[in-house]
């Protein structure tokens, strides 16, 4: 199976590495929206964000913090984005479960909002059923 991101991760292809650990690393996105703009993923292959196991995101979030206060600071960022794409719906475009740390600037002219859909009578209830009835814990 071919994968950039676990190419990276064994060094058959290059990176501009930001921080690694055992189980983490993380380093520049080639093609960024704004200049600085990081990304975190698992060393190991998992294809997107409910794959992963739920043990290793105490690690993972705590790196993604610790990436951004160096991308906000070391950037002077006026703010941020963290997002994950999972699916290609969602535009996912690599399937090895990442997420995007995004440095953001008063001028740099993106609105990632979309259009907005509004609920129907009732439905908004009908919808939170469905997804408390599917939550496992
Ligand atoms: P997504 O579209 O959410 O799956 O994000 C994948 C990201 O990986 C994109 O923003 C790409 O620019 C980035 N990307 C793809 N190949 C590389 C690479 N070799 N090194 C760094 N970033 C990459
Ligand atoms: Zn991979």
């Amino acid at each position: 199976m071919q994968c950039i991101f676990c190419d990276i991760v064994e060094r058959k292809e290059k990176a501009e590495i930001l921080f690694e650990d055992e189980n983490i690393i993380s380093f520049l996105d080639i093609n960024p929206f704004n200049v600085g703009h990081s990304l975190v993923i698992p060393k190991t292959h998992y294809e997107n964000f409910l794959d992963v196991p739920n043990d290793l995101f105490g690690e993972i979030f705590s790196v993604v913090q610790q990436l951004t206060k160096g991308v906000v600071h070391g950037l002077q960022a006026d703010g941020y984005n963290i997002l994950s794409n999972n699916g290609r719906a969602a535009g996912q475009s690599v399937f090895h479960c990442h997420f995007h740390i995004i440095p953001r600037f008063e001028t740099d002219g993106y609105k990632f909002k979309m259009d907005l859909k509004k609920y129907g009578n009732g439905e908004m209830n009908l919808i939170a059923e469905k997804i408390k009835s599917a939550i496992l814990f």
